[in-house]
């Protein structure tokens, strides 16, 4: 099979939105009159981002998801994507159900590819995608305000839960831990969420290097500290059941959860809610914004919890 067969075979599918699709040197897309374009990227490497093992169709998925999950975080309508492959060889099977994962999310967000290039190579697979928001109206990491309550959507932890389990030092039992794979393999992109928080939230990013260092980039951004109550964070039944200093680990420091961390004023709670209902995604309030730099952890009973923890960064560990 040779590149455009493969092309043609697995990803040339015809465009229901955009001007035009995959086929020529350039995709084109229209924007409804006063919407800005959003658009984000990001490189999914084997090895470092997923393990060889992966279901290819798990991956398919995954690799769009975070995608979404950065459009989410802006509060844009997914429009469109590309998709660019490295792949050590053209492997029908596994290519199948790659596209079987990427496009049942896609069509689920109604969302299309549009272009893209492959090449032989080590696997790694890089999607940039396209949205559109009303000018103006992104939600932005720079807008948190002294004041405004702290919450994240869904529960954080499991993506990590299971890279210990593969590690071998964490054991959760058999069902359990499908469910934790789940989390890890099939993340859930809060694209609804973020739409309904338009309007609503002051700040917001989406929880993909870990809740403290990602957290931190939102302080930085809006030029304030915040209190974060730690033992607040909403987990898994199955994370609970773990020792407390995992849970920790695995909430605050954990990355890969692609739920969204957003800040909104204290007048906003019944529109918070409201927005929770609306996209069906549990929101839970674990903090608040204060106008001193740096950010403070307690436990439920107010007393400090030292910062031991690091988040990701690809160039440090
Ligand atoms: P170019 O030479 O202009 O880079 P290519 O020959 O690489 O174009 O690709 C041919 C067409 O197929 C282009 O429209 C490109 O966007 C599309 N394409 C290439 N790889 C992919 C892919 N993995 N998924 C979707 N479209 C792709
Ligand atoms: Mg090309």
């Amino acid at each position: 099979m040779g590149e455009f067969e493969l092309i043609a075979r697995h990803f040339a599918r015809p465009v229901r939105r955009a001007v035009l699709g995959v086929g020529d040197d350039c995709a084109l897309l229209s924007l409804s009159p006063g919407q800005q374009l959003a658009t984000s990227t990001d490189l999914l490497v084997e090895g470092r981002h997923f393990l060889s093992t992966v279901d290819p169709q798990r991956l398919g998925h995954k690799a769009l998801a975070v995608n979404l999950s950065d459009l989410a975080a802006c509060g844009a309508r997914p429009l469109a994507f590309t998709l660019s492959l490295a792949l050590p060889q053209a492997d029908e099977q596994w290519l199948a159900g790659f596209a079987r994962g990427l496009f049942a999310l896609a069509d689920a967000h109604g969302c299309e590819l549009v272009g893209g290039d492959t090449t032989r190579g080590p696997l790694a697979i890089n999607i940039s995608i396209f949205g559109e928001l009303p000018a103006g109206q992104a939600l932005l990491r720079s807008g948190a305000r002294p004041g405004d309550d702290v919450y994240v959507s869904g529960c954080l932890g499991d993506a990590r839960l299971a890279l210990e389990v593969f590690r071998g030092t964490a054991n959760v039992p058999g069902e359990a831990f499908e469910r934790v794979r789940l989390a890890m393999e099939c993340p859930q992109p809060r694209v609804a969420l973020g739409l309904a928080l338009r309007g609503v939230a002051s700040s917001a990013i989406d929880l993909s290097d870990g809740l403290l260092g990602d957290f931190g980039h939102v302080l930085q951004r809006s030029g304030c500290g915040a209190c974060l109550e730690v033992d607040a964070v909403p987990r898994s039944a199955e994370l609970a059941a773990q020792p407390l200093a995992l849970q920790r680990l695995c909430t605050l420091a954990g990355g890969d959860d692609y739920e969204l961390l957003f800040t909104a004023a204290p007048a906003q709670r019944q529109a918070v809610a409201q927005a929770s209902r609306a996209a069906g995604v549990a929101v839970s309030r674990i903090g608040r914004i204060e106008p001193e730099p740096g950010l403070r952890l307690v436990d439920a009973q107010g007393q400090p919890v030292p910062n031991v923890w690091t988040s990701f960064d690809h160039f440090r560990s």
